[in-house]
């Protein structure tokens, strides 16, 4: 074994030498301090602690059942459910149906099959669309901002991969016609799936991922790229409910980066691994420990679910609304931000790659002034003030602050004086985006 011992003259040595850098170091932050007024970053929107959000699968969802999970999770409207909870939930959605089964599946208590997923096409057939207006519906109102890969393309067959080059191009084509610029990808299915991708390892179940590789029938990624999407969850789930950083960097086998994005989805057991990412697992997704835990770690959750996945006449019972009423508290208590998949993602990336300068101006103000966000993976990009919504900085004096995106002082209705926090210290904010629980369902397309 290789070990330091100190002698009695080294410990005194040590003693001496950690002494001094003890000084030196209370020199430097005694100038700096008298020079530049201390700023420093919170760690999320004041006054919250931790950030979470629901990363929903589209699997099973009829455009009914999106607007009754919706109506609850996002609205404050009455429902068969009660009152809805007013929370920022995004989801997900489908292109393409292809898949088969050999025991064809009720996705709602309807009786209804696989057809009747809320889709935006009929089946592949690009000449007829299906719910096309819907989707393009709930993407400009905020409830959709993440793609399910291009659709189902689970096989009986794991051999069957039915998802090639010529589908991701015309789902591209038709979302740029429609405006509708999802910055996330989601990984969906069975092998399948070859058009999945983030995940290839030779000698592991993510084998079969072709979507990244350029050589490949179902390459793609130059598109998802060249579209703008910045995350991807790569189809591995995670175990662990909080995360100091969301996202995590991904080389692809076409040589682009992306972020990939952790996703909650399993708890560990005696007995294996048990995916809770079913609207029926609520309870245990949730617990109060779990919430504490990241309130008291200042983490990022993100949570797989399948809201629309059941069949019964309403998505969550009694024993799994109560979760949901806790996380809203949560919220209105001020501990927990839930926020949309693709706004925590970034404000993650607002976080930890924002550039700004401290200064002090001729009558004394303190002037922060955010630059730019260099982003590692995607370059680095001005600020808008989109970016930056939620950042808050540590000041000794909020009412002394002026706050800056580049040139520009920031308009008086987007800055939020905080007083003390937890840590007693004070801030200021741009502000978070403003609650919106209007009721999407009412002027959808498709009367419901
Ligand atoms: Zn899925």
């Amino acid at each position: 074994m290789n070990r330091t011992v100190l002698t009695r003259p080294g410990i005194i040595m040590a003693l001496l030498l950690s002494a001094m850098i003890g000084i030196i170091f209370f020199i430097k932050n005694g100038f700096s301090a008298s020079s530049v007024p201390q700023v420093q970053m919170r760690p999320f929107p004041y006054p919250y602690q931790a950030m979470l959000s629901f990363a929903s699968d589209i699997d099973g969802t009829t455009p009914e059942e999106f607007a009754q999970y919706h109506q609850f999770l996002n609205t404050k409207s009455h429902t068969p459910m009660g009152t809805g909870l007013g929370l920022d939930v995004g989801d997900s959605f489908w292109m393409y149906m292809d898949t088969n089964s050999s025991h064809p599946y009720y996705v709602d208590n309807q009786k209804h099959t696989s057809n009747a997923i809320m889709t935006y096409f009929t089946g592949t057939d690009r000449t007829k669309k299906k719910d096309a207006a819907l989707i393009n519906h709930y993407y400009r109102a905020g409830w959709i901002d993440s793609m399910h890969g291009y659709g189902d393309f689970s096989r009986v067959n794991r051999n069957e991969g039915l998802c090639t080059r010529d589908l991701a191009i015309a789902a591209w084509d038709h979302l740029n016609q429609d405006g509708i610029h999802p910055d996330i990808w989601i990984n969906h299915g069975n092998e399948a799936n070859r058009e999945n991708f983030g995940a290839y390892s030779p000698f592991s179940f993510t084998a079969y991922q072709q979507g990244d590789n350029k050589y490949s029938p179902y390459y793609h990624t130059d598109l998802i790229r060249k579209n703008d999407v910045h995350f991807v969850w790569n189809s591995r789930g995670d175990a662990a409910f909080g995360e100091k950083n969301a996202i995590f960097p991904i080389r692809l086998r076409d040589g682009q980066n992306i972020w990939g994005f952790h996703r909650y989805a399993f708890d560990r057991t005696k007995h294996g691994v048990n995916w809770t990412w079913g609207p029926k697992a609520l309870y245990m997704q949730l617990t109060p420990k779990r919430l504490d835990e990241l309130v008291a770690r200042h983490e990022y959750s993100i949570i797989a679910q399948h809201f629309g996945g059941g069949n019964g006449p309403y998505p969550f019972d009694n024993k799994n609304i109560q979760p949901l009423r806790m996380l809203a508290h949560y919220q209105d208590s001020g501990r927990i931000l839930v926020a949309r998949t693709s706004r925590l993602l970034h404000y993650n990336v607002a976080h930890n790659f924002l550039t700004y300068s401290v200064t002090t101006t001729q009558e004394g103000k303190t002037k922060i002034q955010l630059h730019s966000i260099k982003d590692p993976l995607f370059g680095s990009r001005p600020v808008t003030i989109n970016d930056v919504r939620g950042i808050t900085f540590y000041v000794a004096d909020p009412h002394k602050v002026e706050l800056f995106i580049g040139e520009h002082g920031l308009d008086p209705k987007d800055v939020q004086y905080n007083p003390p926090d937890q840590t007693g210290k004070r801030s200021i904010s741009i502000k978070w985006f403003a609650p919106d629980t209007f009721d999407y369902t009412k002027t959808a397309p498709q009367a419901l």
